[in-house]
């Protein structure tokens, strides 16, 4: 998985004029109903706070069903990530969107005993990536049809995650670039049953615009509301060609791989959303985490090389100044770090007692 090549798209309403009271209804703690399920169970959506929506604890890019992850004593990874979420929970940061997906190293007794630890919300994802080659996918993802797939996350939201008890917040998917392949597409109609029934989300990592776009078109067909999707690493389409039609029909549009030389482009594609009047659409990430390796028998766990040296901080660090600087109002910043990742994760349709 190519940690800067993540997409997924969403399309609904036409654009809002940001202004005071737009602020209040989309962004604002009192904003309406809902809650959002983190790993220690449902959150009211005005304890959410400052969101980072796509990042990683840590991966596993072994490949599915190669070995049997975690590879690690738990306590290791958790001594060895502890320090890097504390750090963010001192820079303002209370909740931690994990979208490893399942046969990548998702690990969620992990992200629970860090929640508790720190208490950073954290929320996990169900789903499977089918970007990379389908290098991440299970054999049954071929072989079973989209309403078994559906059921097999469906289990995991009624009843938890394997015997975890403990429940995804989204539904996480992969796909390439361009025309979608026969799997992407059944994974997809999956999401789609699974989100009409429970409300959870769907996040979509995408290759590219094009496949943003077909896939945002399948799931309307499969009746969902654009708003229920976000276009993950929208970064990836360089041009930004899609950004603001995307955002225009509902979509929320997750720059999700910010480093400091990534600066000028952000806020270029930041500044031409602010002017069509979409920046309640935009969400703002890193993709920071860290990654599995075995050297000499030993696991050690190595920071992404990404362009962040010290991870989940830059955004706020070297991005809003920029922003500020350029015309973004402070209000505006914070309604895409607080009340955007609010309304795009919020689960409006009870699925769980
Ligand atoms: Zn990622």
């Amino acid at each position: 998985m190519n940690r800067r090549k993540f997409i997924s798209v969403s399309c609904l309403t036409g654009a809002v004029t940001l202004c005071a009271d737009t602020l209040i209804a989309f962004g604002s703690p009192e904003a309406g109903d809902g809650y959002v399920m983190t790993v220690c169970g449902k959150l009211p959506l005005d304890k959410m706070g400052v969101t980072l929506p796509h990042e990683h604890v840590i991966t596993d890019f072994t490949g599915a069903e190669k070995i049997k992850q975690p590879q690690y004593e738990r306590s290791s990874s958790f001594k060895a990530m502890l320090p890097y979420l504390l750090s963010a929970k001192a820079s303002d940061l209370n909740t931690f969107i994990d979208c490893t997906p399942a046969y990548i190293g998702r690990d969620v007794i992990l992200l629970k005993q860090l929640s508790e630890a720190t208490g950073v919300n954290i929320i996990t994802n169900t789903g499977y990536y089918a970007a990379a080659d389908q290098k991440y996918l299970p054999a049954h993802a071929y072989t079973e049809s989209s309403e078994q797939l559906a059921a097999r996350w469906m289990k995991e939201w009624e009843q938890g995650i394997e015997d975890t008890g403990i429940c995804p917040g989204f539904i996480k998917l992969g796909v390439g670039s361009g025309a979608l392949k026969p799997v992407e597409q059944k994974l997809i109609r999956a999401a789609a049953k699974v989100h009409l029934k429970s409300g959870l989300k769907i996040a979509i990592h995408t290759g590219d615009g094009a496949a943003a776009v077909a896939y945002t078109q399948l799931l309307i067909n499969e009746g969902v509301r654009p708003d229920a999707l976000i276009w993950v690493h929208a970064q990836n389409d360089t041009e930004g060609e899609f950004h603001t039609a995307l955002a225009g029909k509902g979509c929320y549009v997750s720059l999700d791989g910010f480093n400091k030389d990534a600066l000028a482009i952000y806020c270029r594609y930041i500044k031409n959303l602010q002017a069509e009047g979409l920046l309640n659409k935009v969400l703002l990430s890193h993709d920071d985490g860290f990654s599995v390796e075995k050297k000499d028998g030993d696991i050690m766990f190595n920071q992404y090389q990404n362009g962040n040296s010290t991870p989940y901080g830059s955004v706020f660090t070297i991005l809003k100044p920029a922003l500020l600087q350029q015309g973004v109002s402070a209000l505006e910043f914070d309604m895409i770090v607080r009340g955007n990742p609010r309304r795009a994760f919020k689960i409006e349709v009870c699925g769980v007692g």
